[in-house]
């Protein structure tokens, strides 16, 4: 018998009223009463999104609308910029290699955030370019990127700007809109605090031209069939039907707290577990001028391998924290704060990592994070 404590940027855990949701007898997805809840569903991810823009589904995590987006926007041979800080970043690009489409690569030393100016030059330099692809929260560095101020700089150009969100979305104040974001990206089991297999992209009047031009290959992702079945209420292929209404309950909690208190709310939590953090005597690993409220990446001390930390943690006190992707593993581990982990998981999280690193011989007073924990939620 064991517990599970779930505190990984996504997964995240799921309500147990989204749990009971997805449990409910299977609905057909031709009928009325399934059409509704996806509509709605649809309708409160524009909500969620903070957007007027057509919103899609996609059956399929959020690298799925990623791909789906790179392949309804664009052609073989066009250019684009990817700004990447991380591992996700570096995932568009991945996927525009797989299609033969040429990156202008902006990059940072993983840890710190994009620099706008730099997608700026280019855009100067070059007219050609159609797209400019890049992350909001880079889940892998903990950073937050000024995708409003890349919003101004990419809204008086050709090129369209597409964001991913998988991680930020509802927990990390996103604007598609007021931000100028023509396509943003998300999945189901981060922030929306609901299994995965499901994800959502926003296309704007300027991001639909250039999928009426585009010619990359595309049958199942084929945006233009998602907005014609939306029309008539449906999904052009089967759907994860309990995946759509488990979804229909979180948006239904989301909206009864209000994106601005779930903002209010994450801040705080993330401000706490950063001070318990560094009160054990522990580095943030990325720069903090430019930290998420989402998750905390933590540097391991001197000769902690991180994943030895998150192994232990796992096996015997079933409580999943992260740790560090590509370059970064072993380095760092992640502890996220987003969806419907809440302070009272988090208390169990500071308090083990303490245990766990005090095992490895990291000389950390008993009780320190859980103290500071405490100190700052309670502060007025
Ligand atoms: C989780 C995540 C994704 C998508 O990953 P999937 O495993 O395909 O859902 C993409 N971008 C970011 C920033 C993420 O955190």
């Amino acid at each position: 018998m064991k517990k599970y404590f779930l505190l990984t940027p996504g997964p995240t855990p799921v309500p147990p009223e989204v749990a009971s949701a997805e449990a409910q007898p299977i609905l057909h997805h031709r009928t009325t009463e399934f059409g509704k809840i996806f509509i709605d569903v649809i309708d409160g991810m524009k909500y969620v999104f903070q957007t007027k823009n057509d919103v899609l589904m996609v059956t399929g995590s959020g690298t799925a609308a990623m791909e789906a987006s790179v392949v309804n926007l664009l052609s073989a041979g066009d250019e684009v910029i990817v700004a990447s800080c991380g591992n996700f970043g570096d995932r568009w690009e991945n996927i525009c290699n797989a299609y033969g489409v040429k990156v202008h690569k902006v990059a940072v030393e993983w840890g710190q955030a994009i620099n706008p100016v730099d997608i700026e030059e280019i855009l100067k330099k070059n007219k050609n370019i159609k797209a400019v692809f890049t992350t909001h929260t880079e889940t892998s560095t903990g950073i937050v990127n000024d995708i409003e101020t890349i919003g101004k700089i990419v809204k008086d150009t050709e090129a369209v700007l597409v964001v991913d969100t998988v991680s930020g979305l509802v927990n990390q104040k996103f604007l598609t809109d007021d931000w100028y974001v023509d396509v943003a990206v998300t999945g189901s089991q981060k922030g929306l605090m609901s299994p995965p297999g499901l994800s959502f992209v926003t296309v704007s009047p300027k991001a639909w031209q250039l999928v009426e031009k585009s010619t990359l290959p595309k049958f199942y992702f084929d945006f233009k069939r998602m907005r014609k079945s939306i029309d008539n209420k449906e999904t052009p292929f089967t759907p994860a039907v309990s995946l759509v209404v488990a979804i229909h309950k979180a948006i239904e909690m989301i909206k009864e707290k209000t994106l601005e208190k779930i903002w209010y709310d994450t801040e705080k939590l993330a401000k706490a577990v950063r001070a318990a953090v560094k009160s054990m005597g522990l580095k943030i690993f990325c720069d903090e001028n430019h930290i998420s409220n989402i998750v905390t990446p933590i540097s391991m001390p001197e000769g902690v391998d991180g994943q030895k930390v998150v192994k232990t943690l796992r096996e015997e006190f079933g409580i999943s924290i992260a740790g560090g992707q590509s370059k970064l593993k072993g380095k760092i581990v992640r502890i996220a704060h987003m969806g419907y982990i809440d302070k009272t998981d988090l208390v169990v999280g500071i308090s083990f990592l303490e245990l766990v690193l005090r095992r490895f011989g990291v000389n950390i007073e008993v009780g320190s994070g859980v103290k500071t924990f405490q100190e700052v939620l309670e502060a007025k």
